[in-house]
């Protein structure tokens, strides 16, 4: 009983209840609050960082394989030779794939009704015209590959080369023929308003970052066979 009694003097202070009043210490409470916020969002942006390290080379090289996958050449397309027996002569010198003459044919009558003249300058070429044209022209000119790539197809990637592709003047213009200037022909506008109706597109626009703009070249997309010759085209370069 003496060492209770001697207990219960003790002086026990009562539990102190510290205040943070200091403004370091407010931000270090709050900052203990959030804290798993914050945590939560570090693991969510450190996640996602390592995803896109991870994701990025495989990307590009998805991205590489694609390009390389479609053949292009200083950013012409391979094309296969049309087979003899699917191309027509439409008039001397012109021959073009069976599957356009009549809308080919079709679409210069049409214009003609509306007082334009379309001149056909070049339909089918063989890859080996092609490859005289190229090779012969790049010597005359001194031109490298890639600056005549520019203006004219390599041998086996040309649009000639498939019997799809037509080349257009202004019967009315003829120092336009094969320049860039036909496009301030009667001719031009004409076909701009109306050669999709016959199935017909340009084929090399202003925004080409290889080839030069060839407001003559255009190209037939109206059956299944021309449609899957130029697919690969369709891609971005
Ligand atoms: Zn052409």
């Amino acid at each position: 009983m003496e060492l209770n009694k001697d207990i219960n003097q003790f002086d026990i202070p009562l539990a102190k209840r510290i205040y943070l009043k200091n403004p370091n210490s407010i931000l270090l409470k709050k900052l203990l609050i959030f804290s798993p916020f914050l945590i939560f969002i570090f693991s969510i942006a450190t996640l996602r960082l390592i995803r896109n390290i991870e994701l990025d080379p495989l990307n590009r090289l998805k991205f590489q394989v694609e390009r390389n996958h479609d053949g292009r050449i200083l950013g012409h397309l391979p094309y296969s030779e049309i087979p003899k027996e699917k191309l027509v002569l439409i008039e001397p010198n012109i021959e073009v794939h069976i599957d356009m003459r009549d809308s080919l044919l079709k679409m210069r009558e049409e214009a003609k009704n509306d007082g334009i003249y379309l001149v056909f300058l070049s339909g089918y070429r063989s890859i080996n015209l092609q490859k005289d044209i190229f090779y012969s022209l790049k010597s005359i000119r001194n031109q490298e590959a890639a600056e005549r790539a520019r203006v004219s197809a390599p041998p086996g990637y040309s649009e000639h080369s498939t019997g799809f592709a037509i080349d257009i003047g202004d019967a009315t213009q003829r120092e336009t023929d094969f320049e860039t200037d036909f496009e301030n022909t009667d001719a031009f506008r004409w076909l701009t308003k109306n050669a999709a109706k016959f199935h017909f597109k340009l084929s090399f626009n202003k925004d080409n970052k290889y080839i030069d703009y060839e407001p003559w070249h255009w190209r037939y997309e109206g059956s299944i066979e021309a449609l899957k010759v130029f697919e690969s085209s369709k891609r971005k370069l």
